[in-house]
């Protein structure tokens, strides 16, 4: 996509700091990491989000996960590593080509806050919940 920042990247348009890259995938580091180590793994092929990602572009991006989040934690030996992808500006998406961001975590103060408020809900109503999901696959 020519307007696209992330399409940019790949064809080098734009500079990136390159961690690793295949026929299918590309690896950078964050412009703004929230934590040393923060790197972006993008599908070569465009796709704003995980809801428009075909089945092969996820297989051959996740593939690669373990080797990118091995590599991060062999480099810095963070304490945990948060993997995260935002679809959709209410999810804090900026960037509309599919990413997933790779943070690691080094102790309580830095960078990442997520702070999860959790809902009970009963057992009843999870049924409910996993039906309507289930009805849709
Ligand atoms: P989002 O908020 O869409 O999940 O994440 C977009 C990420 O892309 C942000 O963390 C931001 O720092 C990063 N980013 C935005 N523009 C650039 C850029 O030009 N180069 C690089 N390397 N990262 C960028
Ligand atoms: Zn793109």
């Amino acid at each position: 996509m020519s307007d696209c920042l992330f399409c940019k990247i790949i064809d080098g348009t734009i500079p990136s700091t390159k961690i690793y890259e295949d026929e299918h995938v590309y690896a950078f580091t964050d412009i703004m990491p929230v934590a040393k180590g923060h790197t972006l793994l993008i599908p070569k092929q465009h796709c704003q989000d995980l809801f428009e990602m075909p089945e092969d572009v996820a297989r051959n991006l996740y593939a690669v996960a373990p080797k990118i989040a091995n590599a991060i934690k062999a480099a810095f030996q963070p304490i945990g590593m948060n993997t995260i992808n935002n679809n959709g500006a209410a999810a804090g998406q900026t960037v509309f080509h599919y990413h997933l961001h790779f943070i690691p975590r080094y102790d309580e103060k830095e960078g990442l806050n997520l702070n999860w408020q959790t809902q009970k809900y009963t057992s009843e109503q999870l049924i409910e919940v996993a039906d309507s999901i289930k009805a849709n696959l």
